[in-house]
């Protein structure tokens, strides 16, 4: 009876404040809140144009922004939170660093509601063994676990990290080519036309890139690129 009360009232008696900026959250923004953990201020202030296409932030929304029709990626659309900036990033290297594993299903439901889910199937970006080993787990799958069933959509695991590779920080496009040649096998055959990668920070791109190939030269009709943060690189080429 007492948990039923406290089940009812909990929402009205519990104050709730923003994680980044510390201000109240408004009790009419609760309900849209990410599980009360932002206020509405910080929630948009993750929102920029960007082009659907690749991600990027752009002064206004595009469909193909002047890189993606000079150069189209092999994915059809990117969907993304934020840039890699906080608090979003705060939450990413919570899970990745310090095994706080329950901000998986946190970050999935801010992903969740940016996606027009047009997918038969979610997969996502596989960690070498020696890097999963050391970590313990693979954060791009726990994500991709959490918005499938947000979603309402199978979550299948395709892609083997064959071996490890060097961060692509600061390497030009054919250094990355070159990195990434071979690192990546499907080690299912897939039965999917259309399917979404999650990675959870999308930087140069050419990992999933990578990953697209293998899905299209296997059949697949489409892949989108579902990734927690878009963000371009530093001195980036692009
Ligand atoms: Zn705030
Ligand atoms: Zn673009």
């Amino acid at each position: 009876m007492l948990t039923q009360w406290w089940q009812k009232n909990r929402q009205r008696l519990i104050a709730h404040y923003c994680q980044h900026c510390g201000l109240p959250i408004e009790k009419r923004d609760v309900s849209a809140s990410y599980i009360w953990l932002l206020c509405r201020r910080c929630q948009d202030s993750l929102q920029v144009p960007r082009c659907r296409c690749c991600g990027l932030a752009c002064q206004r929304v595009v469909d193909y922004c002047g890189q993606c029709l000079t150069l189209p990626p092999l994915w059809r659309h990117l969907y993304c939170v934020g840039d890699y900036t906080p608090p979003l990033s705060h939450y990413v290297q919570r899970l990745k660093f310090n095994h706080q594993l329950h901000q998986a299903d946190i970050l999935a439901q801010m992903l969740a509601q940016q996606i027009t889910p047009d997918v038969d199937a979610i997969t996502f970006v596989p960690l070498h063994w020696r890097r999963q080993l050391w970590r313990g787990f693979n954060q791009s799958e726990l994500i991709a676990k959490a918005l499938a069933k947000r979603l309402g959509l199978p979550c299948v695991t395709l892609f083997k990290r064959t071996r490890a590779t060097k961060a692509q920080l600061g390497m030009s496009r054919k250094q990355r080519q070159q990195n990434l040649t071979n690192a990546f096998e499907l080690i299912e055959i897939n039965h999917y036309s259309s399917l979404a990668i999650v990675d959870d920070v999308v930087t140069t791109g050419s990992t999933v890139q990578q990953l697209c190939k293998l899905l299209l030269d296997a059949g697949a009709k489409s892949v989108d690129i579902y990734c927690i943060c878009r963000t371009p690189e530093p001195h980036s080429e692009r």
